[in-house]
């Protein structure tokens, strides 16, 4: 029998996600019916964008399992009428382009690229960055994201700090954990790169405390969340110098209102929520990944935590 599979999304994502669901499906061996609209009781699993229409998943009486398109999860985990197991996407793809943002991003402030860049004006300004091993970086979240990027930077020479919830092991990055573990892991960095989920526990995590902890002239860059950064405390760190630099891909509002003052800030960096996406054709081999488990009895990938709200 067909397994009866609901894609809950923007109308606009159905043609892109059609086809690599399809292909997915079928390399998976899954025998799957995909649509955009089925009575709820038929459903068995609903592939779910958070922005979708779909919010009161109390019809869906018989669905195994959500399976979620976003790396992000805080639009959910707080609907109490979503009780199906609810998976959020891990996507190599999207991890890839995660790693490409945070490094690039990385680097141009490493290498002082805006000094030559915005400075083709005659001058021979021969100052010579520091090699990686001596510009200690931090990320904020060792997780799917985090980590890869951590040893993305490690393996290019960066001594890197690596910050999670629970303890961790990972080769070559100094890892700290826990509340305690925060104030260790920014003091003296000069680049801290934010990659938390947001949760009650994760906003404002750089304040006006932990940024006086970094290194004087330190560089911020937020691909994570907007609220994990105290926006009053950043803007004043920036006026005194305590800040370098901001690159914010993310923010309380968006798109950022127009008359914010980080547009106009010359220290500041605004990208449009682009540093990366979830991937189609990977994406969709992990949401037919999830599929083949529950209907073969093993456990799902991904779950998401909802007491830890991630
Ligand atoms: P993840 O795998 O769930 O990892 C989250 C990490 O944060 C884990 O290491 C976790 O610790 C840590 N963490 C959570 N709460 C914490 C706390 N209270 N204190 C210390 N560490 C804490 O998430 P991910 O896939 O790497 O994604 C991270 C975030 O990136 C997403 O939630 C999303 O907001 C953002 N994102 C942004 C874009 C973009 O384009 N800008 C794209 C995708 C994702 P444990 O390891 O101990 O659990």
């Amino acid at each position: 029998m067909s397994i009866n599979v609901l894609f809950a999304a923007k109308a606009e994502r159905w043609a892109t996600y059609e086809p690599t669901l399809k292909q997915a499906f079928d390399e998976a061996g899954l025998d799957a019916n995909l649509r955009t609209q089925m009575p709820p009781e038929e459903v068995d699993y609903i592939v779910y964008a958070p922005n979708s229409d779909l919010q009161d998943f109390r019809p869906y009486t018989s669905t195994k399992a959500v399976l979620g398109l976003w790396a992000g999860v805080e639009d959910v985990v707080g609907n109490k009428t979503l009780t199906q197991p609810f998976a959020r996407m891990v996507d190599d793809g999207l991890t890839r382009g995660m790693v490409e943002w945070v490094t690039g991003h990385v680097l141009r402030h490493h290498l002082g690229m805006d000094t030559h860049i915005l400075g083709q004006d005659g001058l021979w300004r021969d100052h010579v960055p520091p090699l990686a091993t001596d510009r200690p970086v931090t990320i904020l979240g060792l997780g799917a994201l985090g980590q890869a990027c951590a040893e993305a930077l490690a393996s290019l020479g960066f001594p890197v700090t690596g910050w999670s919830r629970s303890p961790k092991a990972v080769t070559d990055i100094t890892c700290l954990s826990g509340q305690s573990g925060l104030a260790e892991a920014v003091s003296g960095a000069q680049i801290v790169v934010l990659l938390l989920p947001l949760t009650k526990d994760t906003e404002n995590t750089l304040n006006a405390e932990t940024l006086s902890l970094l290194a004087e002239g330190a560089v911020v860059i937020n691909p994570g969340r907007g609220p994990l950064i105290d926006d009053e405390a950043l803007l004043s760190a920036l006026e005194s110098g305590q800040v370098g630099h901001a690159t914010l891909d993310v923010f309380r509002i968006e798109p950022l209102p127009k008359g914010h003052p980080y547009w106009a800030h010359p220290n500041v960096t605004v990208t449009p929520h682009i540093a990366s996406e979830t991937r189609p054709l990977s994406a969709s081999r992990v949401i037919a990944e999830n599929i083949r488990r529950g209907e073969a009895g093993e456990p799902f990938i991904n779950l998401v935590d909802r007491s830890l709200g991630y």
